[in-house]
């Protein structure tokens, strides 16, 4: 299937990705449109996961690509952010699924996994086997997770004993592992451990009533008296350092996922302006409608820009926590703006499911402030800029 440069991608960014790269997105576009596109709405409404995403998503390599050795070809930074576009273009809770096992969960091994660690575990999360979750917010501990986590490891033996609480954890409900960073007692660092979800004293419950990314299973987890052995604790994770190495590159894919979701409104509004007949014309012919979707496009085109340098610097091992945290807060701040835009180019119809607006308009709202606010990752680049600490 040949790859079509969205009418969006206004500079044609997409012109950077190779043939390879081009082909495995048309494959990736024509499955979200054709298995996603028409049935999310639903799994939206009812608050539930489409679970038969996984399989496919696997077979697309979509949850191999994060890791060298999993590959299935050479690719780049900047085609790992297509694919984060691409994803939330359709749908970001489907997007957030990928994000949080491949880029949270793979991420942490990737980064901090031993060799037997990332031999045993990486292949079976790119296969979909087991699905991973990623736990570090805490009920107490949000923002200041560097410096605030509350739950504890303490060694006994050749085992770990973790105590504490976590929330707004994605995938957690049905995860089969989840990496738990806690507070080593001995030293006070901060550790990650691959808990197996099965393990006595390990709770998850789902949190509900969320107005964004529905399908997203958000849980609430109880950790009381969890036992994992020393093989389970992440080897190379000694210090915060390690979650700090993980959330950069996951970061810069926010902010491509912002893009993509900017994009899905932007397109749906197109359509409903050429569509939608007012005062005998299309509302596209209406000057005022036109500023709203060439805003919008500005403010895709100037974030596609920023993502794509961020991408191109993690590929060339430059890339700041800086550079990370401003695409992150710059894209979404762009993002929320453009889907109001689109919801607002839609009228009554913006604020209803079926024509997915709305649905992008709510989704936005979760990747505004996960990964780090917009008010945390300002005080990042505040701090690279000024030489001046802000967060207190
Ligand atoms: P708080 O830290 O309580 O912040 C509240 C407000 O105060 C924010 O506006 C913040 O910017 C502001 N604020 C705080 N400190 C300062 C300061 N010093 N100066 C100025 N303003 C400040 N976490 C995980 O570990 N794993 C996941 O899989 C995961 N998935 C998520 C999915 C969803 C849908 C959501 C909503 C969250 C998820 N999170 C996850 C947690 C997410 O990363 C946190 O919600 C986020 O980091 C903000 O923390 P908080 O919600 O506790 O807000």
């Amino acid at each position: 299937m040949s790859f079509a440069a969205l009418e969006s991608d206004f500079y044609g960014y997409a012109d950077l990705l190779t043939d390879r790269e081009r082909d495995a997105l048309a494959d990736l576009r024509a499955w979200l449109e054709a298995d996603v596109k028409p049935i999310i709405g639903g799994y939206w409404e009812r608050a539930e996961f489409p679970m038969q995403v996984v399989r496919p998503l696997a077979d697309l390599g979509v949850l191999s690509f994060a890791w060298e050795e999993t590959r299935p070809f050479e690719n780049s930074s900047v085609f790992r952010g297509f694919v984060a576009l691409e994803l939330a273009r359709v749908d970001a809770s489907v997007g957030t699924f990928v994000g949080v096992q491949n880029g949270l969960a793979t991420g942490s091994l990737a980064v901090a996994g031993s060799r037997e660690q990332r031999d045993e575990w990486i292949p079976k999360l790119a296969s979909g086997e087991v699905v991973g979750a990623f736990g570090l917010t805490e009920p107490l501990s949000g923002s200041d997770s560097a410096r605030g986590l509350r739950t504890t490891a303490r060694r006994e033996g050749d085992e770990w004993v973790l105590n504490g609480e976590k929330r707004w954890i994605g995938n957690a409900t049905f995860s089969d592992i989840t990496i738990i960073w806690a507070k080593d007692e001995a030293d006070g660092q901060v550790k990650g451990f691959i808990v197996p979800t099965s393990t006595p004293g390990y709770a998850a419950t789902k949190i509900e009533g969320k107005i964004s990314l529905r399908p997203v299973q958000n849980a609430d987890i109880v950790l009381t008296d969890v036992r994992v052995p020393e093989s389970l604790r992440l080897q190379h994770a000694d210090s915060f350092r390690a979650t700090a190495e993980v959330l950069r590159a996951t970061r810069a894919e926010v902010a491509w996922a912002a893009v993509g979701t900017a994009v899905g409104a932007y397109e749906a509004a197109v359509a409903y302006a050429k569509d939608r007949v007012q005062f005998g014309r299309p509302i596209a012919s209406h000057q005022l409608i036109q500023d709203h979707l060439v805003n919008a496009l500005g403010n895709i085109t100037a974030s596609l820009g920023m993502v794509v340098r961020a991408s191109q610097l993690q590929d060339a091992g430059t890339l700041r926590d800086e550079h990370s945290a401003l695409a992150k807060a710059f894209a979404t701040a762009r993002m929320r703006e453009t889907v109001g835009w689109a919801r607002e180019v839609c009228g009554g119809n913006g604020i209803v499911l079926d024509h997915h607006v709305a649905r992008f308009f709510a989704d936005s709202e979760a990747l505004y402030s996960y990964e780090g606010t917009r008010e945390m990752n300002t005080l990042i680049v505040g701090r690279a800029i000024t030489g001046q600490a802000a967060f207190v």
